[in-house]
């Protein structure tokens, strides 16, 4: 019993033993694991991080222009991106917030567009001349950016008011005959009157106006390029997200538009500084970002 007792004893102080033994050693495995998974981790740590300091940009910046068009998501550069409010007159403006629908010769609005969608009347003080109440309109989202930029040239002791802002398909209709009339009263052929025409007044269509983006601002004289009111919104207009839409150099780049120095369209505020930036008209933009599935 003594002596089995004994053997007994020694077999349970080496059970001990190796248990141990296996205890250090899977401790000291755990221990090794758990270093080298840390410092893996950390590399994932900064990747992630990064990746989640794009991810909400980017789905934020998706998700605003969403409504415009379908295909931001395969944007080959992405879009600029500010995280706080912006303080714009006397609201606090999203930067990120973007209209970035692109309507030109080559791109005109579906033919199921619903023209009067989302527009507002905005006050009459903002206007100039107290006729033409049909182009008292405009979209309703963009409204406190306008107005907010209106109030601030005000401020500044600029004389600033709206001529022409939302335009139905019927209202297009109407300016683009009348182009052509006067085009055909001058003797030009029917097809030379046409394309006068199309460079002055937008093929009802393809007006920029029927989106209630677009205003043209007290005069349309090119002229006003010369105006205190044309320096200040050259200064200033990007930082309410409005960009002077037909520059002189790009009439092949926007459909042969004319040169329009008091037609100015709402993309947002980072688009528009950063189209300033790259000394973009919108087509490149559009083009050099990805936005929308448009012709070029
Ligand atoms: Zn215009």
């Amino acid at each position: 019993m003594a002596k089995r007792s004994k053997r007994q004893q020694a077999i349970l102080r080496r059970n001990i033993f190796l248990g141990s033994v296996s205890l250090v050693l899977v401790a000291a495995i755990v221990l090794i694991v758990w270093v080298v998974a840390s410092g893996l981790g950390d590399n994932d740590g900064n990747s992630s991080e990064q990746s989640t300091n794009s991810t909400p940009s980017q789905s934020q910046t998706n998700s605003d222009t969403s409504s415009d068009t379908s295909s931001d998501t395969q944007s080959p550069e992405p879009l600029p991106s500010t995280p706080d409010p912006v303080q714009v007159g006397e609201f606090e403006a999203d930067a990120n917030f973007t209209k970035t629908i692109l309507v030109n010769i080559k791109n005109p609005l579906p033919k199921n567009h619903d023209y009067k969608a989302n527009m507002m009347v905005f006050p009459s003080e903002y206007k100039w001349y107290s006729q033409a109440e049909v182009y008292r309109k405009i979209d309703k989202d963009i409204w406190p950016y306008l107005k907010a930029m209106m109030d601030a040239a005000r401020a500044d002791g600029v004389d600033i008011g709206i001529i022409s802002a939302w335009r139905d398909y019927g209202t297009q209709v109407t300016l683009y005959e009348a182009q052509i009339k006067k085009w055909l009263d001058k003797g030009y052929s029917q097809a030379d009157a046409e394309k006068e025409a199309a460079s002055r007044v937008a093929v009802p269509g393809t007006s920029e106006h029927h989106t209630g983006l677009a205003v043209d601002f007290n005069t349309t004289q090119q002229s006003f390029e010369n105006t205190k009111a044309f320096k200040w919104l050259k200064e200033n207009a990007e930082n309410y997200g409005f960009i002077m839409r037909y520059e002189k150099e790009k009439m092949d780049i926007t459909g042969g538009i004319i040169y329009e120095p008091w037609h100015w369209r709402f993309v947002g505020i980072n688009i528009a500084k950063e189209m300033n930036d790259l000394g973009y008209c919108y087509e490149e933009y559009c083009q050099y970002k990805g936005i929308g599935d448009y012709v070029y």
